[in-house]
């Protein structure tokens, strides 16, 4: 069996995706993959089109002879780009072979070890009251994790927006820690009191505060039991994590712009955090993914795959299949997606009262309607960009 192309979609459902479909030289047999790089898919797009030549007459079946190949071929090796490009060709390897096997991806890589993904959903708000609200309408429909925010994308430290300098370019938030560690314990404190101490609630710091700031906030949420508290730090600042890590007991997750093995294992042999926040998309694949979660097994590091709704229904796709099979689960991340994603896009992992069901349809289970993406073309997107209240960028 051959590889014969690999067509490359770069569509605006809603919000960017970047898919791809692995032809092969036998009739109607392909593979369904995905590169979205929130801010960079025409780089990932790109970068695939341009590696395409040494895939054509590979055995799409050798799954881990090709990962190391599209590793090793450049010479410049890893990095987001790169790591999403070869996720991307991994998953669409890993869709191929369920299809000859007839089975679901999550049968391969050795079948259930429980019967469903626990997921935690987003509840935001302009205020404490909003925030509660909303997450009282997820812990209505099932969820028993709830991450919670209030504000805009910075929550309080958002203290004003700068007009953008092009039609096409983002706004400018001007951020300040201070009110926002003033506002996360209220907050807490206020869900805490309304919502009772069982609900697992989550709360996510975008790496927004600088090392001494993170072990204070890490130290005054702990009487609300957090499930984790994400990114307090860039993982730049690695040589800090033992001092958020002993500020407190609340467990810490780290890990979503990770894209290797490398990145994680220090993380995991100093036992500085307690939950991994990769996922394949990100990692090159199902095959680099897997093997991160069989170093963390040692270490006590569970998995909480990022699901943010940058991460495309195929990557999620995915990640359901790991998440049902490995030993150190521990959360995934889940939104709905964009309704265009459903009118394009089938074999979706289903969600239930909290839980993501994988499919047992073989392979990863998607399949996309291409004509169809014709309707929905890619759109120039970039992340936020933020600054301090005197204009220095903020670099945490
Ligand atoms: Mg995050």
């Amino acid at each position: 069996m051959k590889i014969t192309d690999i067509e490359v979609y770069l569509t605006c459902l809603g919000r960017n995706y970047l898919f791809i479909k692995v032809l092969t030289d036998t009739p109607g047999l392909w593979g369904i993959g995905e590169g979205t790089l929130n801010g960079s898919e025409p780089i990932v797009a790109s970068t695939i089109q341009h590696i395409t030549p040494l895939l054509i007459g590979q055995d799409p079946q050798r799954i881990e002879d090709i990962w190391h190949l599209v590793y090793r071929q450049g010479y410049w090796r890893g990095g987001p780009i790169f790591m999403a490009a070869l996720a991307a060709i991994d998953l669409a390897l890993w869709d191929i072979k369920g299809k000859i096997a007839n089975l679901p991806v999550y049968q391969l890589l050795g079948g259930r070890a429980r019967d469903g993904v626990m997921c935690y959903s987003h509840a935001g708000g302009r205020d404490e009251q909003e925030c509660e609200d909303n997450a009282r309408k997820l812990i209505e429909q099932g969820f028993r994790a709830v991450r919670c925010q209030v504000g805009p994308y910075g929550g309080a430290g958002v203290i004003g927006e700068l007009p953008p300098l092009h039609p096409e370019a983002p706004p400018t938030s001007l951020y300040e820690p201070t009110p926002y560690l003033l506002q996360v314990p209220k907050l807490f404190a206020h869900l805490r009191s309304k919502l009772g101490m069982e609900v697992e609630l989550l709360h996510d710091v975008h790496e927004q505060l600088d090392p001494i700031q993170a072990a204070r906030l890490a130290k005054e949420v702990e009487p609300y039991r957090l499930f984790y508290l994400e990114d307090p730090l860039m993982p730049e600042h690695r040589e800090s994590w033992p001092l958020v890590r002993a500020a407190s007991t609340t467990p810490l997750a780290i890990g979503e712009i990770f894209t290797s093995r490398w990145d994680c294992l220090p993380v995991f042999m100093n036992r500085w955090i307690d939950y991994i926040r990769i996922k394949p998309l990100h990692v090159g694949g199902l095959t680099e993914a897997r093997k991160i979660m069989v170093l963390a097994e040692p270490f006590n590091v569970r998995s909480a795959f990022h699901g943010a709704a940058d991460i495309g229904p195929v990557a999620q796709a995915a990640s359901v299949a790991l998440q049902i099979t490995i030993p150190n689960f521990g959360i995934q991340e889940w939104t709905r997606f964009p309704e265009p994603v459903y009118d394009v896009i089938e074999g979706i992992p289903e969600m239930r009262q909290g839980f993501l069901y994988p499919t047992e349809r073989p392979g990863l289970g998607i399949e996309i309607d291409t004509a169809k993406l014709q309707k929905y073309p890619y759109k120039r997107a970039f992340m936020p960009i933020v600054r301090r209240a005197d204009g220095t960028m903020h670099v945490y």
